[in-house]
């Protein structure tokens, strides 16, 4: 036997039903946003991800990274964000000069240490606005989070937000971070001393907790936020407060990737017992991204959803999902020189555009109920030996449990009737 590869898991038919609730309610919100849908590849050339300047963990040690025959140097995509501004750049779509909103729901890959809720092949769900600097688009995208989170039954649902600034503010800020860790640095994280240099930010995110004493005074990214950036958060604020979105700024809010600029944010709900993981999604706007990967300076924004934490939230808030699962008809013959008979009736609905099954291993009358009523199957066919000798079917209603014994010719009517 082969097992499957550690971290991945197998999304069973009896697991569906959540997924689809999931998937049905991104359509939902998406379309009713204007965002349209985008599938990107499942692995892109390295440099897609590995960027200069990007170092966060993700991308430098958690990626699948593999030659192909030709040699060349491909990745399995971590996030979803470098794969869709790769494609925005190769269509050239920034020369519609239009706002270009689209959603994706996609397989994703990090070599990461498996545990509850995290694992090495997952799915997110994201959406990116790219195209334009307005922070109306911010309070959309923002907006739109906290009513998907809510459309699927989660409560009281907020909105954690923080501006990191323009390149001037944030390098600013950096200075000023660094100047008051220096002190600390024998007493900071291995991480986080790693991080000084490369990307200090990073460090105000720590879950050490001794860095979080340290950080606890550290100096905060608003005080060194350009006039422009200010501004910027303050009119996100202001139609936020429009959307009647609720929202806290928090001033530590950073978030793992190394391109975000300006606006950062995090949704949450309150969900029992779920720790840190309340944290659903998070996302914020990037600036320099369209460039790094070839296009011209293009303002964009985004945000990504673990899919399943949402599913393992829904799970502990005990949210239940409606069956969607069902069957026009079942067909229970009594015996298998019944077959041909069955089977011709099976062709007949289903020509009809009913949905049909039967029971393909010729096994007891109770088995075949018992498939019947877990397929959610609002009619019964029985065939027995009258039946079959009499031209007929004995059609039952479910639900009713009533029964009537009639032609054959007389089927397609009937079933019409009691399926209505
Ligand atoms: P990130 O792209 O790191 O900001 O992550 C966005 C969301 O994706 C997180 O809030 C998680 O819910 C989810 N996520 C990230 N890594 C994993 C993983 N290894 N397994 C499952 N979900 C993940």
């Amino acid at each position: 036997m082969q097992n499957k590869v550690k971290g991945t898991y197998d999304i069973l038919p009896s697991e569906i039903k959540k997924w689809h609730f999931l998937e049905n309610k991104i359509r939902e919100i998406t379309k009713k946003y204007n965002y349209e849908e985008i599938r990107t590849p499942v692995f892109e050339y390295s440099p897609v991800f590995h960027r200069d300047g990007e170092l966060s963990d993700m991308v430098t040690k958690e990626t699948y990274n593999f030659l192909d025959k030709g040699n060349r140097e491909l990745t399995l995509k971590p996030e979803g964000t470098a794969g869709v501004i790769r494609s925005y750049v190769e269509n050239k779509l920034y020369a519609t000069n239009d706002l270009y909103k689209v959603y994706y729901i996609s397989n994703m890959y990090r070599y990461e240490r498996p545990q509850k809720g995290r694992y090495r092949e997952f799915r997110q769900f994201g959406l990116e606005a790219i195209g334009s600097k307005n922070a109306l688009i911010d309070a959309e995208v923002i907006k739109l989070s906290s009513e998907f989170i809510e459309s699927l039954g989660l409560k009281e649902v907020s909105v954690l937000i923080n501006s990191i600034g323009d390149d001037e503010s944030r390098k600013k800020y950096q200075k000023a971070l660094v100047n008051y860790l220096i002190p600390y640095i024998d007493e900071l994280s291995d991480d986080s001393k790693r991080r000084i240099n490369t990307n200090p930010l990073r460090i105000l995110d720590s879950k050490d907790k001794n860095d979080q004493k340290i950080i606890k005074d550290a100096p905060k990214p608003i005080d060194y936020l350009s006039k422009e950036s200010r501004n910027y958060l303050e009119e996100v604020l202001n139609y936020l407060k429009i959307f009647n979105v609720n929202y806290e700024l928090d001033n530590k809010l950073v978030r793992g990737l190394d391109y975000y600029s300006e606006v950062v944010f995090e949704v949450k709900a309150n969900i029992k017992n779920f720790g840190a993981q309340n944290i659903l999604g998070g996302g914020g706007r990037y600036e320099n991204l369209v460039s790094e990967l070839g296009g011209p300076k293009t303002s964009a924004i985004g945000i990504a959803f673990g899919m399943e934490r949402l599913l393992l939230a829904l799970e502990y808030e005990e949210i239940v999902f409606e069956d969607e699962d069902y069957l026009d008809s079942y067909i229970i013959t009594f015996d298998k020189k019944f077959n041909n008979y069955a089977a011709t009736i099976l062709n007949q609905l289903r020509n009809n555009n009913y949905l049909v099954d039967l029971d393909y291993n010729n096994r007891s009358f109770k088995a075949q109920l018992r498939r019947a009523l877990n397929k959610n199957s609002k009619t019964l066919i029985i065939i027995g030996e009258d039946e079959y000798n009499n031209n007929q079917v004995t059609l039952k209603n479910t639900k009713s449990e009533e029964q009537v014994t009639i032609p054959i010719k007389d089927l397609l009517n009937h079933l019409k009737e009691e399926l209505k």
